[in-house]
C-alpha cells in the first residue's frame, strides 16, 4: 500500500512535534506521533517530553480517544516493545484498535523483536522508512549517541565578534542552542543542564566539574543519561575534545569583517577533518556549521 499525501503531512507534523522533546527526553529519544481516524483525518497528536512520562504514542492516543479505532498511527520512531515505567506502545496501539502504523525510523535497540514484529503478528499493517531522512533531522543526535555510547558533542564559539559577551550570546542565539542540549559545559569546566529542571529528576546527577579526560567524562555523562552536550567556550575548552576525536559538530560565529583586510593569525578557521555543512548570514556576522564527515 502506498503512503498518501495526508499521511506524509501527518508524518511531517509528527517530526516537528518530536523536536519538542529535545533537551528534555533524554535518555529516551525525542519522538512525535499523530493519529489519523479511519477517514484519514488527524484526531490526536503527542510527543514524549521526559523519561517516566507517557510516550508520544500514548499521548496521541489519549487525545484521539475512540476515534483511533480503525485509524492509522504515524510515528517518527518504532513503537517500543519494553515494559519500562509505561507499558509498551505497540500494545497500546493494538489495544486502541489502530489498523495501520507508519514509522519513519526503526529503533536500533529493538533488534528485530521490537514493536513492528509484535504489531504485524497482531494483524496491524506496518510501513517503515516513511520520511526517515526528515525524521533523522531530529533523531540523529540521539541515534549517534546510542551508536557511539557517548553524547553527541557540539562546540559553539565566536571569533572576531565585538562587544560584551551578553550581547553576543543574544545575537548568536547560544541560549537557544542550550535549550536543545541535554547538558552544557562552559569555559570554566562547569556543567549544567541545557534547560534547568527540564529532564526527569532521576536522569541527571551531573557532577559540576569535568576532569581532564574528555573521553572518560563523556562516558560518565552518557551513563548519567546525557545524549547531547554543548561546549560553550573558546578553543581551550574544545581542544581536548578535538584531540580525543569526540567532537561532532562546530557552530562557529564569525563577527563582522571588512571587505579588505589581513587574514587572522590565530590559526585555522576549523580544526582538521571538519567539513562545512552550512553557512548563514546573520545580523552581526556569519554562522558556519561544520561536522566530521
Ligand atoms: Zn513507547
Amino acid at each position: 500500500m502506498t503512503t498518501s499525501e495526508f499521511e506524509l503531512d501527518a508524518m511531517r507534523r509528527a517530526i516537528s512535534l518530536s523536536a519538542f522533546g529535545l533537551g528534555s527526553a533524554s535518555p529516551n529519544p525525542p519522538v512525535g506521533c499523530v493519529i489519523l481516524d479511519r477517514d484519514g483525518q488527524p484526531v490526536g497528536e503527542g510527543f514524549h517530553e521526559r523519561k517516566g512520562e507517557p510516550h508520544a504514542e500514548v499521548n496521541a492516543l489519549a487525545a484521539a480517544g475512540e476515534r483511533a479505532r480503525g485509524g492509522t498511527a504515524v510515528v517518527t520512531l518504532e513503537p517500543c516493545n519494553h515494559f519500562g515505567r509505561t507499558p509498551p506502545c505497540h500494545q497500546a496501539l493494538i489495544d486502541a484498535g489502530v489498523v495501520r502504523v507508519l514509522i519513519a525510523v526503526i529503533d536500533p535497540t529493538s533488534r528485530g523483536v521490537g514493536g513492528v514484529a509484535r504489531m504485524r503478528e497482531a494483524g496491524v499493517e506496518v510501513e517503515v522508512g516513511v520520511l526517515a531522512e526528515e525524521a533523522e533531522v531530529v533523531l540523529r543526535p540521539w541515534l549517534g549517541a546510542l551508536h557511539n555510547r557517548r553524547p553527541r558533542v557540539t562546540w559553539v564559539c565566536e571569533v572576531g565578534a565585538a562587544g560584551p559577551t551578553a550581547i553576543r550570546r543574544q545575537q548568536f542565539d547560544v541560549l537557544a542552542l542550550c535549550a536543545g542540549a541535554d547538558a552544557v559545559l562552559d569555559d570554566g569546566g562547569k556543567l549544567k543542564e541545557g534547560r534547568p529542571g527540564r529532564h526527569s529528576a532521576d536522569v541527571f546527577s551531573l557532577s559540576d566539574e569535568v576532569g581532564d579526560d574528555p573521553v572518560q567524562a563523556l562516558r560518565a555523562l552518557y551513563e548519567a543519561g546525557v545524549r547531547t552536550l554543548l561546549l560553550d567556550g573558546g578553543p581551550d575548552l574544545a581542544v581536548q575534545f578535538v584531540g580525543g576525536g569526540v567532537l561532532d559538530e562546530i557552530r562557529l560565529y564569525v563577527g563582522e569583517t571588512a571587505p579588505s583586510g589581513a587574514p587572522p593569525t590565530s590559526g585555522p578557521l576549523l580544526p582538521g577533518g571538519f567539513r562545512i555543512r552550512s553557512i548563514s548570514r546573520v545580523a552581526e556576522g556569519i554562522v558556519v556549521v561544520a561536522t566530521i564527515p
